[in-house]
């Protein structure tokens, strides 16, 4: 790898981009938590990102696509490379409309919530479940975001992307059309590989009159459910471990039942109103969420004999 200075450099002849060193990073992420990054490149356009994954990878810099940032737990010392992000790649629009159906593309740095309220706005049904799923359609892709019985997986049409798996030596544009069995319970064709999301469409339906209206009312409901969850009230990143069926009760529940709620670890906590949520009251580190992930894998582990999965990632 080269210096990480003269790797800035050749990042700042991009155009479309904006490049900053030595970012303190903890204000990228839902946690609040994270060091500093050496470097911190926004490109706006889909061409300056494409650019930025090809340089990356030339000059073999350790690199990671970041989107909302609300499903990551970043180290306290940083990450020593160049964090990519979509933030700036942001647009949302319809692009082709027959009848009733209707399909809006999204960068994938758009926030899955704008995505909503544009589709309340132009009385589109079909995304009303992920009114309030913090993060970008990028990530929400990635992870194949769940949210009230609703994958990312049934309700996009087409994922474009850039692929560097196989024997590509550069990242180039491709589609997917998104094949159900390439999905699974928080997976999809893109966790753990070297495809990167860059724009989402979205399959929707066009309601008119009392229908239309009910839209935003749906959407609001789920919103609630959230509020009332306690989901805004500390930072966090939603839920820490998976479900898993052969548990025979959500992992929440299971915790809850051990008596973790509440439980600290420095400025970490076992939320006091979810199992499964974890909070920053106010002074985590990323260790001290760490540490606490592991006291409550240990204590599952050991009290029910379940190996708890992590949901959120650390980086
Ligand atoms: C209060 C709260 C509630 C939540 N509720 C839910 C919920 O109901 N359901 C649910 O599923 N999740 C939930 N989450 C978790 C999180 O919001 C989702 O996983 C979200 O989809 C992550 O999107 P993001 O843009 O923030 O991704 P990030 O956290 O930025 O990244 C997550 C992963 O995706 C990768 N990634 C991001 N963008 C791209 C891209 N364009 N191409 C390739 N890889 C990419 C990153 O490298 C990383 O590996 C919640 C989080 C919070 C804070």
């Amino acid at each position: 790898m080269n210096n990480l200075r003269e790797i800035a450099q050749k990042f700042k002849t991009i155009r479309d981009i904006i490049v900053t060193e030595n970012e303190e990073m903890s204000r990228h992420f839902s946690f609040k938590v994270g060091g500093v990054t050496p470097l911190l490149v926004e490109p706006e356009t889909t061409e300056s990102f494409l650019e930025c994954l090809n340089l990356a990878e030339s000059e073999k810099v350790p690199y990671f696509i970041l989107g909302g940032g609300t499903n990551i737990v970043f180290s306290d010392s940083g990450f020593d490379g160049a964090v990519i992000s979509t933030g700036r790649l942001n647009k949302v629009e319809i692009v082709a409309s027959e009848g009733e159906n209707v399909t809006v593309r999204a960068l994938c740095g758009a926030q899955m919530n704008a995505i909503v309220n544009f589709c309340t706005k132009n009385g589109l049904s079909g995304l009303e479940e992920f009114c309030g799923l913090p993060g970008t359609c990028g990530g929400a892709a990635y992870m194949n975001a769940r949210c009230f019985n609703r994958e990312i997986s049934d309700v996009a049409e087409n994922i474009e992307y850039a692929d560097l798996c196989g024997a590509n030596s550069t990242y180039t544009q491709k589609i997917l059309n998104p094949d159900k069995t390439l999905w699974s319970y928080k997976k999809s064709p893109f966790t753990d590989t070297k495809r990167v999301v860059y724009a989402v469409e979205f399959k929707l339906t066009r309601e008119d009159g009392s229908k239309a209206s009910q839209i935003a009312e749906k959407a609001a409901s789920f919103m609630k459910e959230r509020v009332d969850k306690g989901h805004f009230k500390f930072p966090c990143a939603g839920s820490v471990f998976k479900n898993n069926h052969d548990f025979g009760a959500p992992t929440g529940q299971i915790i809850d039942g051990l008596g973790l709620k509440g439980t600290a670890v420095g400025g970490a906590q076992v939320a006091p109103f979810h199992g499964n949520i974890i909070i920053n009251t106010g002074a985590a580190s990323a260790s001290d969420i760490k540490a606490l992930v592991e006291l409550v894998k240990k204590e599952v582990r050991e009290k029910k004999g379940f190996e708890l999965e992590e949901e959120i990632i650390f980086k």
